[in-house]
């Protein structure tokens, strides 16, 4: 069985998180999604609610994703639970840069760890967690961009 796993913030998942998924999936028979349990970056949800809304939003891919979270090194978590392709999403060439700093930066420390990257699709090019967040600030329709369950909860957020 091919698994990869998916790390990232997912503060909170979009239907731009879910297309590299479903895309992951086309190549491998399970996507492990890995909510960053990470102290440094100031998230809007908790890694318990980031857990429990992207378990929510992808209930439809039962047995073929599961969602954790993990802190610390992702190499270390890695290697723990004996996983050696991550998943990445590209969306602008600044993605670019920064994604290939982290995938090399990774390998130097996990040499048998590599990084498998898909193109975001050009609906979702442009999306981000912290527009999605900006939007529902905002009080703007974010429909197209999150499932409904998160729709729901940054509603909640922002009490709208
Ligand atoms: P991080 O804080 O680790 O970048 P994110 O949750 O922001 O975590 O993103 C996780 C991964 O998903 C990254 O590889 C990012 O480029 C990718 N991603 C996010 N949004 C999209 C999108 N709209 N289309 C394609 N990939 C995306």
């Amino acid at each position: 069985m091919k698994t990869c796993i998916y790390p990232g913030t997912f503060d909170p998942i979009t239907n731009g998180h879910i297309d590299v998924v479903k895309r992951g999936l086309q190549v491998f028979d399970k996507v492990v999604l890995a909510v960053a349990d990470n102290y440094e970056k100031k998230s809007s949800f908790s890694t318990e609610e980031r857990v429990s809304m992207a378990k929510e939003a992808l209930k439809n891919f039962k047995g073929k994703v599961e969602v954790v979270s993990f802190n610390g090194l992702l190499v270390n978590f890695m290697k723990k639970n004996n996983y050696s392709i991550i998943l990445r999403g590209l969306r602008a060439m600044s993605d670019f840069e920064s994604e290939l700093q982290l995938a090399l930066a990774n390998k130097k420390l996990s040499p048998n760890i590599d990084t498998f990257f898909v193109m975001t699709d050009v609906k979702y090019f442009y999306l981000s967690s912290s527009l999605v967040k900006e939007f529902a600030s905002l009080n703007a329709d974010i429909n197209d961009f999150v499932p409904k369950n998160i729709e729901k909860a940054l509603k909640k957020h922002f009490c709208r």
